[in-house]
């Protein structure tokens, strides 16, 4: 496994607010927060950005947006709305080289595509 943050977060070797896991990925709080709800959905097998996920593993992709929908329906707000958001690479901001996804919710949310 690779070494960034959200492999140390998996391996449990440094902390963070873990709100779902199962077998192929985990789920934790943002650090940074962009929204009331900002909840990150991380895969435990290594992809350092969406560019590497071949089709033959579209699964892993297609596992962080349904578990993160069921987490919206969980907690309450899935009829209210949420987004969801991968950045790749640098044009998008991507700082964590471990495929990711955002789940943002919990208040109107701005149009996408503003400069951060
Ligand atoms: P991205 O820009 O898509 O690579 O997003 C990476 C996200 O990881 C950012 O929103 C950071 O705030 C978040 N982040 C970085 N370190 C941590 C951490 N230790 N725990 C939780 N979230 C983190």
């Amino acid at each position: 496994m690779s070494d960034t943050i959200f492999h140390k977060i998996i391996r449990r070797e440094i902390p963070a607010d873990i709100v779902y896991e199962d077998e192929h990925l985990v789920a934790f709080r943002d650090i940074a927060p962009q929204a009331p709800v900002h909840v990150l959905f991380v895969p435990k097998v290594d992809f350092a950005t969406l560019n590497d996920v071949p089709m033959t593993q579209a699964e892993v992709v297609g596992r962080l947006a349904v578990a993160a929908a069921d987490y919206a329906k969980r907690e309450g707000f899935a009829e209210d709305g949420y987004r969801i958001v991968m950045n790749c690479n640098a044009n998008a901001g991507q700082t964590v080289f471990q495929v990711h996804l955002h789940l943002l919710a919990g208040a109107p949310l701005g149009r996408f595509g503003t400069a951060r």
